[in-house]
């Protein structure tokens, strides 16, 4: 039977086929758009359609139950449509401004047992939206902190801020889970990086059962693995050797040779970064700076992290100018002041010796005079 026409459920239909009527027949010709309130926006068309958005905070993990709910709000209010944003957010649209106030209360009753909103309205703006993230210890295999973990404990203390537009301007945190990095890490205003401090470990006995030598030893960037030849009991077997001081803690062995793991309770840990961004208002794009060199893994709230966090979100919001993002504030006051006014300690594992002009590095800027 010839393949076309053949209905199947591998791979996702085409994104159109579930456009909402009013965007497929405005496609292309929208004159503006606005922010009405945190989390509302609406659209408008050269036809003068109208098109009223609202974002609400999701999860990248959820439930059938959750989902589910979802489908049946969009039933009611948006015709059968809704879309999942890339930061995990969930809109809901209608097209008429009539449908709005109705959709935002339910939106808003809905809450868990405990009182808190299952579908918090927010996320655009000058404020926090949903935190982009990885996989964490829940999926992946060579995270060094959880994913889902602490961007929800992190997400609970900066969650005013969500539901507001009082910060200066737009404030996009990230989190990857290993520097593979899955994430957006390397561009946000706060990063939140896992970070592992320890080579792998050999496990010499499975090691050539397992894994393909030659291609654990091409996946290491900085060539600190070489073919060995060991003794296990009276045997002589093949497998590989590190050079710790040139190993950099990345994973890429593990992936490639589940006998060489590199998971630590005491070596792993968060990292964070500040001042990335992808936009060229005020400045050019910038990668994020690491300003936190290791806080321990603390689950299941990370509460060294949030405090962190939130101590560099409320010296920002207090002292940037609007408009600032974070980096730009950080650059205009200097970051020796940044680390004053954000109370944090500048150690020398914050330098590193990355010779890239492309990566601004600490020892490469004539501005730090610490
Ligand atoms: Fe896995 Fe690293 Fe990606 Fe996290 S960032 S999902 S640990 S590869
Ligand atoms: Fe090389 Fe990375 Fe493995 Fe270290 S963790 S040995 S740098 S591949």
């Amino acid at each position: 039977k010839p393949m076309e026409n053949r209905i199947t459920d591998i791979g996702p239909q085409k994104y159109d086929k579930f456009y909402p009527p009013v965007i497929a027949k405005n496609k292309g010709k929208w004159l503006y758009h606005e922010i009405i309130k945190p989390g509302v926006l609406v659209h408008v068309a050269e036809s003068g359609d109208e098109v009223y958005t609202v974002r609400v905070g999701g999860a990248r993990l959820m439930t059938v139950t959750l989902i589910r709910e979802i489908c049946e709000i969009a039933d009611k209010h948006c015709d059968g449509h809704v879309r999942w944003t890339t930061r995990n957010n969930i809109e809901f649209m209608v097209d008429d401004k009539a449908k709005l106030d109705p959709l935002v209360k339910d939106l808003e009753s809905r809450k868990f047992d405990g009182g808190s909103f299952k579908f918090p309205v927010g996320g655009t703006g000058a404020g926090v939206t949903n935190i982009i993230h990885t996989q964490g210890w829940i999926h992946c295999h060579t995270p060094a902190t959880d994913a889902s973990g602490p961007v929800k404990a992190t997400l609970d203390v900066l969650f005013e801020d969500f539901q507001n537009h009082r910060l200066p301007a737009q404030l996009r945190v990230s989190l990857a889970c290993c520097l593979n990095m899955c994430g957006a890490v390397h561009c946000s205003d706060i990063a939140i990086l896992g970070y592992h401090r320890k080579p792998p470990l050999l496990d010499h006995e499975y090691l050539d059962k397992m894994c393909e030598i030659p291609l654990a030893i091409a996946a290491c960037p900085t060539a600190a693995i070489k073919p060995a030849k060991v003794k296990v009991g009276d045997a002589e077997v093949k497998s590989v050797a590190v050079n710790n001081d040139r190993c950099m803690f990345c994973g890429n062995c593990y992936t490639m040779c589940p006998s060489m793991p590199l998971a630590d309770q005491e070596g792993d840990g968060i990292v964070l970064m500040v001042g990335g961004k992808v936009s060229n208002r005020i400045s050019t794009p910038k990668f994020s700076k690491v300003v936190v060199a290791f806080i321990p893994n603390e689950p299941p709230r990370w509460p060294s992290t949030t405090a962190t966090i939130k101590k560099i979100v409320d010296a920002y919001s207090a002292g940037a100018n609007k408009y600032e993002r974070l980096g730009d504030w950080a650059e205009r006051i200097g970051w020796e002041r940044f680390f004053d006014k954000c109370e944090l300690e500048f150690t020398h594992h914050l330098i590193d010796d990355f010779r890239d002009p492309a990566y601004y590095t600490w020892r490469q800027t004539t501005q730090f005079k610490f």
